[in-house]
Parts: C-alpha cells; sequence; structure tokens
C-alpha cells in the first residue's frame, strides 16, 4: 500500500493545480450531496468481522458488524444477504458428478453449513429468518431506513467446513474461506436473491470495507484480501491477525501450515505467491507479475496495494476473489500459467468492474477469457499465440455443438442467461468463456485496435467500483464506439451468429 500511494503522490505543479480545482468542486457539489452531485464518493457498506477458527472441529465461530447504507431510492424494512456457506448443506448438490472426486479428499460426500444464531440491528434484538433453500438471510429492521440512512446489524453465527477442496471447506494443504460470511445482496427493484448453483460463481455483490479480526492456530500461516496489518502471537499457541481491506466486493482468506511465501514488486503493487511443493515458483511468481503490469497497461491501472496468488486445495482450476485468488494444486504444469493470467484478469473484470455473475456470467467471464488470450498476445515469451488460442476456440465450440445438438433437441445457442439454465457445465463453459472470448475477439477486429482498446479502457474507467451488466455493458461500449453495437450483442448473446 505504501509504495502505492507514494508513487501516487510523485504529483507535478499540474496535478496540484487539479487536486485544488477537485476540492473547490466537492466543496461546491456538498449542499448538492443528497439530489447527487456526480462528484461524491458513493457510501460503502462496512462488514467488521470477528472470526475465531477451530481446527478440530473445521468451525468459524464470527460476530459480524454491518454499518449498511441504504443507497436505494426507497425505505427499507428488512436487508437481505446471501449465504453461501448453506451451499454445502445436506440438501444441496454443490459439484456436478464429474467433479465429485477431485472436490471430496476422501471420496465420501460430507457437509458443512453457516448456522445463525442471532441478529441485532441499533442493538436491539431483531428478527430474521432464513429461506427454505438457505441461500437468503433476512433481518428485519423494525422499522424504515430511509435512502442515505445507515443502520448496524450485527449477526453472531458459526460456519462448519465440510471436507471438500471448494472455496469453503478443507483439503489436505489448505483452508479455505471464500464466501463465508452473509453479504448484503445488492439491491435493484429489491433484493436480488441468487440461487445456489453446482459450476459457475453464483456472487453479486456491491464494493464495500472490510475490518476482518481471525484468530486460529499458531501452526498456520495466513493469506487475505486486503492488507494484513499484524499477526501476534496470543495465549493457548494462537495467532490472532488483523486485516484490512478498502473498496472490494468479498473477502477471502487461505489457511495452511504449510505456505511459502514471495513476492515481486510491479508498478508499485506487493504480488505475493503463496504455495507448498512448487519447484517452478519463481515462474508462476513471474507470471502473476507479468499478468498484472499487462492489464493495468491494456485496461487501467490496478487500484489495490497487493494481489495475492494461493495455491491450495480446490477442484476447479482458480478462482477469484478481490486481491486474491485461488489456483488449483491439480492442475497440469502447462495450464498454471493460463489459469494465473485468467484469474488475475478478474481482479479487473468482477473484482473492480462488478455484475451478477449468476445472472450475466458473460460479462465477466468472457472478458476475462478473452483478456486471458491477450496476455499471451502481449507476452510472446509464453510462446501462446492469440490466433491459435481463437482458432482452438472456434474448433471446440463448433465440436461441442455438433455433439450435443444430437442429445438435445431445440438446443439454445445463447449466451445472456442464467447459470442454472445452462443444462450441463459444459454448455456453461462453452457459451459464457469459449463463445465469450470469441465475441469480444470479433468485435475486436471489427472496430480495430485503437478504437477497441479506448472502449475497453473507457468502460474500465466508467465502471471503477461499480456494476456492469449485459444491458450496460452493450450501452457503454456503443456510446464509446460512436458505433451502435446493440445488432452486434444481440447476434452473438442471442445465440444467431452461425457456426458453420
Ligand atoms: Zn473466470
Amino acid at each position: 500500500m505504501k509504495t502505492k500511494i507514494e508513487n501516487k503522490n510523485k504529483t507535478n505543479w499540474m496535478k496540484n493545480f487539479l487536486i485544488v480545482v477537485a476540492l473547490l468542486l466537492v466543496g461546491f457539489c456538498l449542499p448538492l450531496a443528497l439530489t447527487g452531485c456526480g462528484q461524491k464518493e458513493k457510501m460503502r457498506n462496512l462488514y467488521a468481522i470477528d472470526a475465531v477458527f477451530d481446527d478440530e472441529t473445521k468451525t468459524l465461530e464470527c460476530s459480524q458488524e454491518v454499518e449498511y447504507v441504504n443507497t436505494t431510492d426507497n425505505a427499507l424494512s428488512e436487508v437481505c444477504f446471501f449465504l453461501y456457506a448453506n451451499s454445502f448443506a445436506e440438501w444441496q448438490k454443490v459439484v456436478s458428478d464429474a467433479y465429485f472426486d477431485r472436490a471430496y479428499p476422501t471420496k465420501k460426500q460430507n457437509f458443512g453449513g453457516i448456522e445463525i444464531s442471532s441478529a441485532k440491528v441499533n442493538k436491539m434484538a431483531a428478527n430474521f429468518e432464513v429461506s427454505e433453500q438457505g441461500n437468503i438471510l433476512t433481518v428485519k429492521l423494525g422499522t424504515s431506513l430511509f435512502p442515505n440512512e445507515k443502520v448496524e446489524i450485527v449477526l453472531e453465527y458459526v460456519v462448519k467446513l465440510a471436507n471438500i477442496r471448494h472455496r469453503l471447506g478443507y483439503g489436505n494443504n489448505t483452508i479455505n474461506f471464500g464466501n463465508f460470511f452473509p453479504i448484503a445482496c445488492v439491491y435493484e427493484n429489491g433484493f436480488v436473491k441468487n440461487d445456489f448453483s453446482a459450476y459457475g460463481d453464483p456472487f453479486y455483490s456491491e464494493i464495500a470495507d472490510f475490518d476482518v479480526k481471525i484468530d486460529f492456530p499458531q501452526q498456520f500461516s495466513l493469506a487475505s484480501t486486503g492488507t494484513i496489518l499484524e499477526v501476534t502471537e496470543s495465549e493457548n499457541e494462537r495467532k490472532v491477525a488483523v486485516c484490512k481491506a478498502g473498496k472490494v466486493r468479498d473477502f477471502c482468506f487461505v489457511l495452511c501450515d504449510h505456505f511459502e511465501k514471495k513476492t515481486q514488486i510491479v508498478d508499485g503493487v506487493e504480488v505475493n505467491y503463496f504455495f507448498y511443493d512448487d519447484e517452478l515458483w519463481e515462474k508462476h511468481l513471474k507470471t502473476a507479475a507479468d499478468a498484472v503490469a499487462t492489464f493495468s497497461d491494456l485496461f487501467g491501472a490496478y487500484p489495490y496495494a497487493q494481489l495475492s496468488v494461493v495455491k491450495s486445495d480446490f477442484c476447479f482450476g482458480g478462482m477469484e476473489y478481490p486481491n486474491l485468488v485461488l489456483i488449483a494444486d491439480d492442475l497440469n504444469s502447462e495450464d498454471v500459467d493460463y489459469v494465473i493470467a485468467h484469474e488475475v484478469a478478474h481482479q479487473w473484470w468482477y473484482g473492480v468492474v462488478g455484475n451478477n455473475q449468476f445472472e450475466d456470467a458473460w460479462v465477466d467471464e468472457g472478458l476475462t477469457e478473452f483478456s486471458t488470450a491477450l496476455f499471451f498476445e502481449k507476452n510472446s515469451d509464453y510462446g501462446i499465440e492469440y490466433e491459435k488460442i481463437m482458432e482452438g476456440a472456434t474448433a471446440n465450440y463448433k465440436n461441442f455443438l455438433r455433439i450435443f445438438k444430437e442429445i438435445y433437441d431445440n438446443f439454445d445457442e445463447s449466451i445472456d442467461r442464467d447459470i442454472n439454465s445452462f443444462r450441463t457445465e459444459p454448455e456453461y463453459v462453452n457459451h459464457t468463456y469459449t463463445k465469450g472470448m470469441l465475441m469480444f475477439d470479433s468485435l475486436r477486429k471489427m472496430l480495430g485496435d485503437r478504437k477497441f482498446f479506448k472502449v475497453l479502457k473507457a468502460y474500465y474507467e466508467d465502471f471503477a467500483f461499480e456494476n456492469s451488466s449485459s444491458e450496460k455493458l452493450v450501452q457503454n461500449f456503443s456510446k464509446h464506439s460512436h458505433i451502435n453495437l446493440e445488432k452486434f450483442f444481440d447476434a452473438w448473446l442471442q445465440g444467431k451468429v452461425v457456426f458453420g
């Protein structure tokens, strides 16, 4: 964090002049703040989580205080939270059959979940309910929360981890705490209540701030979102880590009792690689650093002080969180660079520019997969050619279509649909990733590089720390290219582009 701020402080007189102008503008805007001047930074939720991990029972006991801000235009009588931890409950299927053996180290299904024991609103006991599926917690406020007002919601809960190589769970090497806490649902004409899914990322959240204290047995070390301010040894052979993360849309941490950590600074960003059993650690750290440099150059600066690439027990290749990505420890060596580049690209498309990953998965996955191809184009020493990636993707998609059209009548070739409307994982991946990537490649060729990259940079800037969507992306790309791209996107997204 320090190096990044120092770099930014190397300002010349022009920047100082602009700061003075900006301050004058902010002063001018203050009286208009409630009606929306456009200059005022959006208010954010603050999550303060106090977590204690018991390695014997594999449970995480938490007290979570949320300073929730009503950024909607409506008075709210309740606030909803997404409970991803219940994906691991007995009544759910958290991985498809094809991934069963990779997911469960014991080859036996076992379960986890989250138990909410109490909720308080402004220090008073509050009514709450958990939906039948277990995915949504609703906390009744007992009063109306008007626009721009804040409320303090305190939740007490216990997360039970399953023995599964997943976002949330433990394997033989790491204990992963992805999506462990109740996170406020985004409000769009009501709270958006995503379902669980056995593949894809069913997540959608707003940018927020996090203060997280984690108490864990001393044999472990920690990788996390944000900055680890301090780790102190406490009584009973335990450690307490204090973490802080600003302007991120989620918080993840990983524990391991045999982590090694190596660091490289790139463009003022501390790029960390946490690993075990990796003779090629120098190569993989370099890939992560090259990816940060390449994407900062292509799309706009990485706006955080650190990024941690974390080798872990994970069954799906890789997973993105703000400032932290999981890289599966069972990847073939030739796939590791590709997965690192893909997950790092998500820091731009998912991390900084958000979207509903359940409803509009192509918005982040299509752009991220395309960005991965750009990474190899810009870094020819990796020996993977951009055009070869596109040719391979086209051949794969055609092959997939041929097989699936034989199985299913009226096969749906559209991209723009929610995760659970894809009947199988190959159908989901081939549309949102592969065809999504080919769509952006086609747009690039249509607009030409100069215009295309100008549009991409402008999109990143416009939606930084905000949420995009299918419609917003199409509108924004049209605006910055000065071409109405609705028909172009519609043809791809609705499956009208013919693959002969
Ligand atoms: Zn992805």
